[in-house]
């Protein structure tokens, strides 16, 4: 990777990284589009990362597809794939130094997965470490992590500017995701309630609807009325993550749900009057 780094700065190129965990859908293969728009070289990185699973999770079951994920990413003009294995990475089994998140990290997603974001951001800091990219390109789908980091770029004085381009949806509404193979079909069905939730609370807003409570609430019912389980619900400052009580053009509802054993996350960005 240095070496293809090092000859592509030598031709004047501008360098992007999109860093993901594989098994690509048209999700990531978007932000691939993104980053080639941006840069001249496009690398992406396929690690399902060991730290930012915690006991219990699916760290063992995580769909892997490298082959084929080979093939998409060459396909949509990815210059490079970087597929290190955990003994490259974490020669130690752990790391010795992680980047831990001193706020944000504990609510939302953060609640129920601690340590997730340290893992998150401690292999995003080293992939931006081996390649020093231009920019690296994020997903919005993964609104908390997006915003986590940005935020560690800005606190660490990273030189990267970070793209986050927008959730790529089934046909249903349903954000693409690589855990949505777990889903059987009826619980695929059932899994279009975060959207159909999300898209009720935004039109809801758009109709003049300010108060958290009542949007969360009726976000909240839509997974009811399908039988999904939320984890949590709420309104937040993008930047900040702080809950909001009133909504705004640019504050995101964020929610996470349980469709059978499968967790799934969603989120809208409130958009302006004329959005
Ligand atoms: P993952 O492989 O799930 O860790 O995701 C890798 C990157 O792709 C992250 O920046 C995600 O936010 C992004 N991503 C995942 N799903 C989608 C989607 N449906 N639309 C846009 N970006 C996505």
């Amino acid at each position: 990777v240095r070496d293809a780094v090092a000859q592509t700065r030598a031709r004047g190129q501008r360098i992007a990284l999109v860093p993901t965990m594989g098994f690509l859908h048209e999700g990531h293969l978007t932000l691939i589009d993104r980053a080639r728009s941006l840069a001249d070289w496009v690398a992406i990185s396929v690690f399902v990362n060991p730290l930012q699973f915690g006991p219990g999770e699916d760290l063992d079951r995580y769909p892997r597809a490298l082959e084929r994920d080979a093939d998409l990413a060459a396909a949509r003009g990815a210059d490079l794939l970087f597929a290190p294995t955990a003994a490259e990475m974490y020669p130690d089994g752990r790391p010795w130094i992680a980047v831990v998140p001193e706020n944000g990290a504990d609510r939302l997603c953060g609640t129920v997965r601690p340590g997730h974001f340290r893992g998150v951001l401690t292999v995003v800091a080293k992939l931006l470490g081996i390649f020093t990219p231009d920019v690296a390109v994020f997903g919005q789908k993964d609104f908390q992590q997006a915003a986590l980091v940005r935020r560690m770029v800005k606190d660490l004085d990273l030189s990267v500017a970070i793209e986050v381009a927008p959730t790529v949806r089934e046909p249903g509404g349903l954000a693409m995701s690589s855990r949505n193979t777990y889903l059987s079909s009826a619980e695929r069905d059932a899994a279009q309630a975060l959207a159909a939730g999300l898209r009720r609370a935004e039109a809801l807003f758009r109709a003049g609807e300010r108060d958290s409570a009542t949007l969360v609430a009726s976000i909240a019912g839509v997974l009811t009325a399908r039988g999904v389980e939320a984890e949590y619900v709420e309104m937040v400052d993008p930047d900040s993550l702080d809950p909001l009580e009133r909504a705004r053009p640019g504050a995101v509802i964020a929610l996470a749900a349980h469709v059978g054993s499968t967790r799934l996350i969603d989120n809208v960005i409130l958009p302006d009057s004329d959005g």
